[in-house]
């Protein structure tokens, strides 16, 4: 195993303890992945079975896009998991990391018809986006991975219609960032429509002048790192078995 491999080995498994620490794991389900850097499609995704907050650097599975598991373990990965993923990473060489959720907020905003609004401070960030992908049954089937594909284009964010969230990144912190800010945008709409108080829109060229600015946003630290390493530390103080 070279080091780079180790290194994100760990950096994944701190991934998971992190959606674990924000509720954001689902029982033994859900998936978050990484490419291996040159190695010609293959990545990691969790153990089925194990909880996220069993995740290790060690236990995490090596798969490739044939949907073929590399090396010896006793766990196999999630099919639906290796359905979207396999997918996904084939298809677009940006997506190093893919994160995929099943909050309440963001499968609420999944059922609702007209998605995600653009009228409050996270989701006015996400205008223009944000794309969909009508909802087949549980993702376990070969023959959506290329309608998953083209439900995504280019974008970086998918809401999975009837189901749930997915980010894509160039990074694990940069999938994080991206998750982070499109969960905050379902958990304030779905609290703003329990208020049952009528909402003010946001106009739309100001939505798209702020989408605009966060896209433009460039500073000396890749995005997400600030926020994934602050979380990092807060998990580091909680439990670091994740490390091994
Ligand atoms: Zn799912």
């Amino acid at each position: 195993m070279t080091e780079e491999e180790s290194k994100l080995r760990v950096k994944l498994a701190a991934c998971y303890r992190i959606f674990a620490h924000l509720g954001w794991d689902e029982l033994i389900y859900n998936h978050i992945t990484v490419k291996i850097p040159g190695s010609q499609g293959q990545f990691l995704i969790n153990p089925y079975g194990l909880h996220y907050s069993e995740v290790t650097a060690s236990n995490l599975l090596k798969v490739n896009v044939k949907g073929e598991k590399l090396g010896h373990s006793p766990h196999q990965p999630n099919p639906a998991g290796m359905i979207i993923h396999t997918a996904i990473h084939s298809a677009r060489e940006d997506a190093v990391c893919i994160g995929h959720l099943h909050t309440d907020a963001g499968s609420v905003v999944a059922c609702q018809q007209n998605g995600l609004r653009h009228d409050n401070f996270y989701s006015v960030l996400l205008h223009g986006q944000v794309a969909y992908h009508d909802f087949e049954g549980i993702t376990v089937m070969p023959g959506e991975q290329e309608r998953l594909v083209a439900s995504l284009g280019d974008k970086s964010l998918l809401i999975l219609r009837n189901h749930g969230l997915l980010a894509c990144g160039n990074s694990i912190e940069d999938m994080f960032m991206r998750l982070w800010l499109l969960q905050r945008a379902c958990e304030i709409q779905v609290s703003a429509d329990a208020s049952g108080q009528p909402l003010i829109p946001i106009d739309q060229s100001i939505a798209e002048k702020t989408a605009q600015l966060l896209k433009l946003q460039t500073g000396p630290v890749a995005p997400g790192v600030l926020e994934f390493n602050a979380l990092l530390r807060k998990i580091d103080r909680l439990d670091n078995s994740y490390k091994e």
